[in-house]
């Protein structure tokens, strides 16, 4: 390769800013107490203003935070002009149940659903469904699409679900939602970017066609970090840890590398002609508006 070819491929930082910037998406969590709230709302009104196609609330294991998720999507709906989108699960509830919280959304203007399986409850290893219940995530979109014309996303995993014997089922598991109506799916986090640009291309040479969103993690914390993808069956590349190390009392540079890393991965994105970007927030907005200020996402052109 000459030097030329080496720069006319090169995708620099500044590129972000002269191509047309990404659409970007938001994930919070319903917030456990006022405080948290409060610290919610100031990320949410931070972060409305870089126009997000939409932001999604989470559902707690098993159905924890159901009053929750839905006082947040609601405040969404009532005092911002984002779209919400409201998570779902299947554990530990009945039909019956998921069906009233399904309606339940409907009737307070939501029309976007992130339905998910969930994960097995109460530190089991095992998923059991409900006796009553949805079983896999695909049952769910169906019954969602039965009760009313929703919006529906749905969850991929670029290193395949820890419960997915190899990738052959995972792309299964997610034709079948795409069959029962999805036509959207956010990944898990990911570090190397390669990890999912070779999801990607495995997935569209299966026929999939749907956006599937990267769905990238600003790190904020890496022991928990690391707890956490011990359990969701992300892998954490030595680089990453070995960026973090003896940042632990050094917040202010922590979040320096964390947002210089993401917005590297979003560089690599942008390269490979990725346009959807959808931000795991963990209610703070410092480093996912910095990262889209790196994208060329200003409020004050967009
Ligand atoms: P499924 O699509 O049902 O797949 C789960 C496993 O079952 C896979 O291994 C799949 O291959 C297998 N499978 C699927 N269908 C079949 C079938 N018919 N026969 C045999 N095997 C099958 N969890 C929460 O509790 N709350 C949240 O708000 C939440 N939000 C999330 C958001 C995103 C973007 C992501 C990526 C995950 C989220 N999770 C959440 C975690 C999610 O619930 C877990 O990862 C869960 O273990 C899998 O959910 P799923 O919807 O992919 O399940």
């Amino acid at each position: 390769m000459s030097l030329k070819d080496i720069r006319t491929s090169a995708y620099e930082l500044r590129d972000l800013f002269t191509s047309t910037p990404p659409q970007v998406s938001f994930e919070f969590f319903p917030p456990k107490n006022a405080e948290m709230e409060e610290k919610l709302w100031e990320s949410v009104t931070k972060l409305a203003p870089l126009k997000p196609s939409f932001v999604s609330v989470t559902y707690g294991a098993g159905g924890s935070t159901r009053e929750r998720t839905h006082q947040t999507v609601k405040r969404i709906i009532h005092e911002t002009p984002i779209k919400p989108a409201a998570h779902l699960t299947c554990v530990a509830a009945s039909r019956a149940e998921v069906d009233q919280v399904i309606r339940d959304y409907w009737d307070a203007g939501v029309r976007h659903i992130v339905a998910l399986r969930g994960d097995p409850p109460n530190g089991a290893k095992e998923y059991t469904p409900h006796p009553d219940g949805y079983t896999y995530s695909s049952d769910l979109v169906e019954g969602i699409k039965k009760i009313a014309d929703f919006e529906i996303s749905v969850a991929a995993f670029p290193e395949k679900h820890p419960a997915s014997k190899d990738f052959a089922q995972d792309i299964d598991a997610l034709k079948r939602k795409i069959d029962a109506g999805a036509t959207r799916a956010i990944t898990q986090y990911f570090f190397d970017v390669d990890v999912f640009l070779r999801y990607h291309e495995m997935v569209r040479s299966h026929g999939i066609t749907i956006p599937i969103l990267p769905g990238l993690l600003p790190v904020g914390n890496v022991t928990q970090l690391i707890k956490f993808s011990a359990m969701c069956g992300a892998s954490i590349p030595d680089w990453l840890l070995s960026l973090f190390e003896g940042l632990d009392e050094d917040p202010t540079t922590r979040a320096m590398v964390a947002a210089t890393v993401c917005a590297e991965q979003c560089r690599l994105l942008r390269k490979e002609g990725i346009d959807n970007i959808h931000f795991y927030t963990l209610n703070r907005s410092e480093l996912t508006f910095a990262i889209c200020r790196l994208l060329g996402i200003n409020q004050s052109v967009c």
